[in-house]
């Protein structure tokens, strides 16, 4: 039988509680990854299809994203397993019930992520009185209407842009996913001169050289329409985004979208990953060798964890957004230049970044930090 321990190294996991309470057909997992530079912050994750291994790389990676945002938090992640599609009441007794049983795991601070929103973070918070993300009403900056992780990867374009001799004024952008991310990420680098040239979701692409309006296309949204559907622009398919001729591509929806046997479509200078791995690491590695700048997820796309870690801590959102943009810019610029001087890809050198953070916190912890 495959354990935890296959899955470990000196960083982790510290901890991996199994959750099983039939009476409401709940199983869950929690890692607890690395809690040295403080409680972990993690989101919980409901899908039928989830697993240890997912739910513990996951953790990992919610870790090296906490460090490299020099948040005083570690990474954890749960998932429960379950279709988030189920009715309200039964969703809210699972939910319920998983936060009671990893209520005495202090490590762990719950928030958001696929199948949880901040409905579900108020239970939880609710049960044990500890979850991020929550509604305006118990003290939560709402981080996805607001657009905080948008407005961090604007922060961590603009500091990439001596990196590849871009000017934001007039630099053309594609959007691949006009959601949450995307659209903020849009709407605050059109506000300083940007050109959005292209954008797209899941049913379409739309396409004007001469720049598109993201509020018009926020709206079109939000009566159930595709970008598509803009009158205002030549219309195609989801996946004709990525022939786009741009200098600044953004992947803001799903996984793996650029992969070794389409990265050879991109025509752009710099990739910002607003999503999380939306690049396979053959893909960025043959990007690199051609010279396009790729700007991390776990770097990039930090925003949202700022967000919700300030508000953890009573901020306000004006703070928040300060300290998205500060920490955006100098973790970018820091990556940056590391990978310029070790000439190897910027995601090896915010890894290795994130390590030695990780590491010289464990340096001062009895046990490592780890219990
Ligand atoms: P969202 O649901 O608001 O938006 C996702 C968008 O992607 C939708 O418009 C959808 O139509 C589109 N899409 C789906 N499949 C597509 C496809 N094949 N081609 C083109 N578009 C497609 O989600 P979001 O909150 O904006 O998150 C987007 C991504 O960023 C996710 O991977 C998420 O995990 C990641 N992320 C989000 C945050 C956050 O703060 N919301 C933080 C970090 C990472």
């Amino acid at each position: 039988m495959t354990t935890v321990f296959d899955l470990a190294d000196d960083l982790g996991p510290a901890k991996v509680i199994h959750v099983h309470v039939p009476k409401v057909g709940l199983k869950g997992i929690l890692v607890v990854d690395n809690v040295a530079a403080g409680p972990s912050i993690g989101g919980v994750r409901m899908a039928p299809d989830v697993s240890l291994t997912e739910c513990a790389r996951l953790a990992r990676a919610m870790t090296l994203k906490n460090a490299m945002a020099g948040l005083p938090h570690g990474g954890g992640k749960s998932v429960i397993f379950a279709d988030p599609k189920m009715p309200a009441s039964e969703k809210e007794q699972l939910i319920r019930a998983f936060a009671t049983a990893i209520g005495s795991e202090t490590q762990y601070i719950a928030g958001p992520d696929m199948g949880t929103n901040e409905q579900c973070m108020a239970w939880v918070h609710d049960e044990i009185g500890r979850s991020v993300g929550l509604p305006r009403e118990l003290g939560g900056i709402p981080l996805d209407q607001l657009g905080a992780t948008g407005w961090g990867l604007a922060h961590a374009v603009k500091a990439a842009l001596p990196f590849c001799d871009l000017d934001l004024k007039g630099a053309r952008v594609a959007v691949q996913g006009f959601g949450s991310v995307g659209y903020h990420a849009a709407r605050f680098l059109a506000a300083e001169g940007a050109v959005i040239v292209a954008a797209s979701d899941s049913r379409g692409t739309i396409y004007r050289p001469e720049g598109l309006d993201p509020d018009a296309l926020f709206r079109l949204k939000a009566e159930g329409k595709s970008v598509g559907e803009c009158r205002d622009g030549q219309a195609s398919g989801p996946e004709e985004i990525i022939d786009v001729e741009c200098d600044i591509w953004i992947p803001a929806a799903r996984p793996d979208v650029v992969t070794e046997q389409n990265a050879d479509r991109l025509q752009t200078r710099l990739v910002a990953e607003g999503a999380n791995i939306p690049l396979t690491s053959g893909a960025e590695e043959l990007l690199h060798q051609r010279g396009v700048l790729v700007l991390p997820d776990f770097v990039a796309n930090a925003g949202g964890v700022i967000c919700a870690a300030m508000e953890y801590h009573g901020a306000t959102q004006t703070a928040a957004f300060d300290a998205i943009a500060e920490k955006l810019t100098h973790n970018t610029t820091q990556v940056l230049q590391a990978a310029t001087e070790d000439r190897v890809l910027p995601r090896t050198a915010a890894v290795k970044i994130a390590k030695e953070r990780v590491r010289k916190a464990m340096a001062t912890r009895r046990w490592g930090g780890m219990v």
